[in-house]
């Protein structure tokens, strides 16, 4: 079987973000990317399921510009055999990215599809469950277990409260949560593999996608700073600033 992981290169999430002076988007000028770690999660089962022999090849596919090329090539050297990138450089909403990994799926025919739950720079939260509509794939969001067996995958979701456990049928869908495994650092070894390992491009047109935003990004700001606080004298004191001031007693 053949596993289909799609990565996002976004702000290394040490980075502590900074916003441009307009307002206009997040600063990228030299800041260090990295792949998105819910990303890092989905290749780390995938190459788990081959190196238990229940799938045979690891395909990871990224939408971007020249640069994704680096987060293709960390997924390799932590396992994954192949990479496609699909060359865009134009900003794009879910529905164009889940487009594209649809066309890019349909040339694959992977048996199950893995991607991140969320992208930490605009946490969407959508690609994956569009990806499998347009598919009319099952899907299995928030991930916190995977297990393929007889033709179907179960997998069990972080609901709201609990745990959640369904069976797809495959091929499908699955989007990672956070618990759902521990990725491996890559070694030095593999980093050197990863260079000789095949990566493919593909423009959108020989996908036939056209790519048109329906979204706008009007304005991006910083959070408002905190305000220090104080600190009080007696309980007196703080029931009355409690009521008083915050109102919130
Ligand atoms: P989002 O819906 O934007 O929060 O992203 C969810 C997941 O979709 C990510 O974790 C990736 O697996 C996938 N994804 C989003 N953008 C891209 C992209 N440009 N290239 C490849 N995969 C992507």
């Amino acid at each position: 079987m053949k596993v289909l992981v799609a990565v996002k290169r976004v702000i290394d999430y040490n980075v502590k973000v900074r916003v441009k002076a307009d307002n206009s988007d997040v600063d990228l000028a030299n800041v260090k990317m990295a792949l998105n770690p819910f990303c890092e999660i989905a290749i780390e089962e995938a190459v788990r399921m081959k190196e238990s022999g229940v799938a045979d090849e690891v395909v990871v596919v990224s939408i971007g510009g020249k640069q994704c090329e680096e987060q293709i090539r960390t997924a390799l050297a932590l396992g994954a055999d192949r990479g496609v990138r699909v060359d865009c450089e134009e900003q794009m909403d879910p529905l164009t990215i889940a487009k594209l990994l649809a066309k890019v799926a349909e040339k694959e025919q992977p048996g199950l599809i893995i991607l991140g739950k969320q992208a930490i720079d605009s946490d969407n939260n959508q690609t994956g469950q569009m990806l499998a509509a347009l598919l009319d794939m099952p899907q299995g969001t928030f991930a916190s277990e995977v297990k393929l067996a007889d033709g179907k995958v179960n997998v069990t979701r972080e609901i709201d409260g609990g745990l959640q456990t369904v069976a797809l049928n495959l091929p499908a869908v699955v989007t990672t949560d956070l618990r759902l495994n521990e990725p491996r650092y890559a070694s030095l070894p593999n980093i050197m593999k990863a260079k000789r390992k095949p990566l493919d491009i593909l423009s959108t047109d020989e996908l036939g996608v056209t790519v048109k935003s329906a979204l706008t990004l009007l304005k991006v700001e910083t959070p408002p700073q905190r305000q220090a606080g104080i600190k009080v004298g007696s309980v007196d004191e703080l029931i009355d600033k409690l009521k008083n001031e915050a109102k919130v007693v």
